[in-house]
């Protein structure tokens, strides 16, 4: 017996970077996941597929989480495959990085609806279902730059700082339904995202981590799977994930 058997997870942005290794931790603890992607979907397939034949269950959905139409969708369709909902992880997320006067607007929207709006969004749709059961967790993947701030991230940073102030609200709102909210703030992970960087900007970050080195996504994902499965007196809780990098 798996500590997530019986249990069915949806991961936003599943399919690739942290989210991949977030929805493989989560069925390899025996949960079904529904993988969430926007676009790429060789990429959620190859996720659903390793999970499969490593013995698990698992379905990629499409759904723009930024959007409302398309989250009512998703949100049904994964309710149609899994039959209920136990845990959501809000992992979507861009960048779209600028200095402020050479920020566009569009970048401010797009940024600020991929990373925060979605949280609102899916977390309003998870709810209900939730409430229902009598209980759920839902942990949002936040960072570190919402809390220092960032020069150049003037929209990733609000976006990231927003969802630590959404995650206390829906923490305070939802606890009497034994619904569990937390956040988890990476610092500097492996993943596409990063990989975008210039070298000289990889170095800097390196030289401020205790650690010596960057994060794995699989050292992020076993902290999810420890708040989805255990953590029952654990809430409103903002997790750092950094090598050290802020503290
Ligand atoms: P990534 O490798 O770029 O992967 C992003 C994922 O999000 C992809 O699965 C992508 O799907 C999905 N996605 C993007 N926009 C979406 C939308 N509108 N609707 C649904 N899915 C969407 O990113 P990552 O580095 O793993 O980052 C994952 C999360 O961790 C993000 O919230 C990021 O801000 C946060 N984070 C990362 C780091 C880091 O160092 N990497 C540090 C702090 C926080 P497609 O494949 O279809 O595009």
């Amino acid at each position: 017996m798996k500590h997530l058997d019986g249990k069915v997870a949806l991961v936003t942005g599943g399919s690739r970077g942290i989210g991949r290794a977030i929805s493989e931790a989560l069925a390899k603890a025996g949960a079904r996941v529904a993988v969430n992607y926007v676009s790429n979907q060789a990429a959620a397939d190859e996720v659903v597929e390793a999970i499969r034949s490593a013995g698990g269950d698992a379905v990629a959905l499409q759904g723009d989480v930024a959007r409302s139409e398309a989250v009512d969708l998703l949100l049904a369709q994964m309710l149609e495959w899994g039959g209920k909902i136990d845990i959501v992880v809000n992992n979507a997320g861009i960048t779209r990085d600028g200095l402020l006067l050479r920020m566009t607007e569009a970048d401010w929207d797009q940024v600020i609806d991929t990373n925060l709006k979605s949280v609102f969004l899916v977390s309003k749709a998870v709810a209900k279902p939730m409430m229902k059961q009598r209980g759920g967790r839902i942990i949002n993947v936040a960072s570190v730059v919402g809390v220092t701030g960032n020069a150049g991230q003037a929209n990733y940073a609000a976006s990231k700082a927003g969802i630590l102030g959404f995650t206390k609200s829906m923490a305070k709102e939802l606890g009497s339904r034994n619904i569990l909210v937390n956040a988890v703030a990476p610092g500097f992970i492996k993943s596409e995202m990063t990989a975008k960087l210039p070298d000289g900007t990889q170095a800097e970050y390196l030289k401020s981590l205790p650690l010596g080195r960057f994060g794995e996504p699989e050292e992020v994902a076993s902290l999810v799977v420890y708040l989805a499965s255990e953590g029952s007196y654990i809430t409103g809780q903002v997790f750092n994930v950094d090598g050290g990098m802020v503290m």
